[in-house]
């Protein structure tokens, strides 16, 4: 018997998917030598990505655990919430470079927002004024989130590089 509205299969596979990170962190922590590291990344870098799951940013640019603030969301957008993460990894932990990356075959690449409005209010009851941050063009949507950290006030004037990851081949291009 199923007391929430979700559906049986789902929690079957929420658990048993959940069940298995646990584990992973068991075997992960008979390892962890990293309890000696301080929250200011030792790079010196703040990275903004998209959340896809193909990009792994660490392995992608070489990085480790400690390394660099990893901030990520739909897009990699340069949002008032990545501003806001920005500061704090500023003002009160030290890094000094930002490099934001995009990529190919995004799932945000010239989504209907308007029809994703629509089905998530017809089927909540509720109309909210949300935007997605879809784009048609995937290097100009890395120049905006560029431009937008290069020259917010309240960000410190530090190198701001803008890259797209090919998920294809791996190779990360730079477009700013
Ligand atoms: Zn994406």
């Amino acid at each position: 018997m199923v007391a929430s509205g979700r559906r049986p299969d789902r929690l079957a596979t929420d658990g048993g998917e959940f069940a298995r990170l646990l584990a992973e962190n068991e075997r992960y922590t008979e390892s962890f030598d990293r309890s000696a590291l301080t929250p200011a990344p030792l790079s010196g870098l703040a990275i903004v990505a998209c959340m896809d799951a193909r990009l792994d940013v660490e392995e992608a640019l070489g990085l480790r655990t400690g390394d660099a603030h990893i901030i990520r969301n739909a897009g990699g957008i340069a949002t008032d919430d990545v501003v806001r993460s920005l500061i704090v990894s500023q003002q009160l932990l030290g890094t000094d470079e930002i490099v934001v990356i995009g990529h190919t075959g995004c799932g945000l690449l010239g989504v209907d927002e308007d029809g994703l409005r629509d089905r998530l209010a017809a089927a909540s009851g509720r109309r909210l004024d949300i935007g997605f941050g879809s784009f048609d063009d995937l290097e100009a949507s890395v120049h905006r989130s560029v431009e937008r950290l290069r020259t917010h006030p309240w960000l410190k004037r530090v190198p701001v590089h803008g890259l797209v990851f090919d998920v294809t081949t791996g190779r990360l291009l730079e477009v700013d």
